[in-house]
């Protein structure tokens, strides 16, 4: 394919975290299937998505991308996306209207199935068995059967990642998402949350502003329909290279498994196979950096993945944690903005803030994460750039996995609810928390 390595080439150059398959045969006709497999995104719509983060990084907009850290089979359920929908197009609103922005929605679903891990295995009780990577590559139960990597899952990943994705489409497109639905997406029990009772409020002020719109005759698509976005971390050789097409009209490659692709913090080496896949495609791309990334290595990789300095086609996705955001990214983005590099800049407030609780729950708190956001928008208000959005890892569900926030969850709350198979995420209310918060720190820019 034009430009695109070939799998060989990649695993040549070398690609970290990937698993290991003990049957290459049924490695082999698990990504020939894929590639016969009709696009789930198509490039227009990665052009499109380009473009408004280009806007958002410009300051004309705002990116907000949430979802599950790791998303599961079991839970693809229609319940299950449509809460996480609910919640993000909650989270919007209250920035739309409280900040006046524009905002880039962008899930972190349909196809959010492999992760990267620390360490290649896991002990439990004297029992150690490979690590989970995710649905896409093996199963979470702590048995030798289950933790074998499968090539099977690979198709699974596709036909849940389609099925998730066609009923967000429905969803956004066909009356869920209407904006006159605002109220009916407050459900009883965040309505009795001090957060939800100030959406509530904003809600209320909507519906009259709606139909004063509408009194005077203007009903624009915009307030029944709303452009939702894909996006995963594109870690498994096999499966993004199966997905990769080359688009008929610019002729040149895309992956057509999500709009939006980031490379992970611990795949972003210069000379990995990772890198030089995403050099390869066209869709807007992320690419994580944490506090071990110098301002040096950031300016290298942008001159790798986005040689062209194409505005909206390369995110830096910053995720330092709260106590050194405001001590490393300064530089950071002084170095990439005086060298002329066009990039929007997203904060992750999550993964820099991970710890286990007394409890043995791995989790995080509410108050780092709101302060590294605080951090990051001090930051570049400090410098004069634009903070272009916002990745969290949250669900729609009434969780108890990071402490902390309006109900002042603690370290023994956890065990309640703990759902999550990888990291912690902000329950609903948690999630409309920070959203007026970030709001805040929006419309003081
Ligand atoms: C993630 O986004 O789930 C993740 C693993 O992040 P990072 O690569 O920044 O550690
Ligand atoms: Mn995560």
């Amino acid at each position: 394919m034009s430009n695109v390595p070939s799998l060989e080439q990649l695993h040549a150059i070398g690609a970290r975290q990937q698993p290991t398959y003990d049957d290459p045969a049924a490695l082999a006709a698990a990504v020939e299937r894929l590639r016969t497999l009709p696009p789930l995104v198509f490039a227009g719509e990665c052009d499109e998505l380009k473009e408004k983060i280009a806007a958002a990084s410009r300051g004309e907009a705002f990116i907000l991308q949430g979802g599950d850290c790791a998303e599961t089979f079991a839970d693809a359920t229609a319940d299950n996306t449509r809460n996480k929908l609910r919640v993000l197009l909650q989270m919007a609103v209250v920035l739309t209207y409280a900040a006046s922005v524009p905002v880039v929605k962008i899930g972190r679903l349909a196809g959010q199935y492999a992760k990267p891990r620390s360490s290649d295995t896991e002990t439990r009780d004297g029992v150690t068995l490979p690590a989970y990577r995710g649905d896409a590559v093996n199963g979470y139960d702590f048995t030798p059967e289950s933790r074998i990597p499968d090539p099977q899952r690979l198709l699974e990943v596709y036909h849940h990642s389609a099925s998730t994705l066609n009923l967000v489409r429905a969803f956004t497109t066909g009356g869920y998402a209407d904006l006159r639905q605002v109220h009916a997406w407050n459900s009883e029990f965040v309505r009795n949350s001090p957060a939800g009772a100030r959406y509530e409020a904003m809600a209320g002020e909507i519906e009259r502003a709606l139909t004063f719109m509408q009194a005077i005759g203007a009903d624009p698509d915009e307030f029944h329909r709303v452009d939702f976005y894909s996006s995963h971390e594109a870690l498994i050789m096999e499966y993004e290279h199966a997905m990769t097409r080359i688009d008929s009209r610019t002729e040149s490659p895309y992956n057509v498994s999500g709009h939006f692709v980031w490379i992970g913090e611990r795949t972003r080496n210069l000379d990995g196979a990772h890198v030089e896949y995403f050099r390869s495609i066209r869709n807007p791309i992320g690419c994580k950096l944490g506090p071990s990334a110098t301002a040096d290595d950031a300016l290298a990789l942008a001159a790798r993945l986005n040689p062209e300095n194409e505005p909206g086609r390369l995110t830096f996705i910053t995720r330092f944690g709260a106590d050194k955001v405001r001590d490393g990214l300064p530089g950071l983005v002084e170095k990439v903005t005086a060298e002329g590099v066009d990039v929007a800049w997203i904060c992750d407030p999550m993964h820099g803030n991970t710890f286990s609780a007394s409890t043995g729950y791995k989790t995080r708190r509410f108050e780092d994460v709101l302060d590294e956001v605080r951090g990051f928008f001090e930051v570049h208000r400090g410098l004069g750039t634009v903070p272009g959005g916002i990745l969290v890892e949250n669900t729609g569900d009434d969780v108890t996995e990071v402490i902390g926030g309006g109900e002042e969850l603690d370290e023994h709350g956890l065990a309640h609810r703990y759902e999550s198979v990888v990291d912690p995420r902000l329950n609903r209310v948690q999630s409309l928390e920070m959203a007026f918060q970030v709001a805040e720190f929006l419309s003081a820019r």
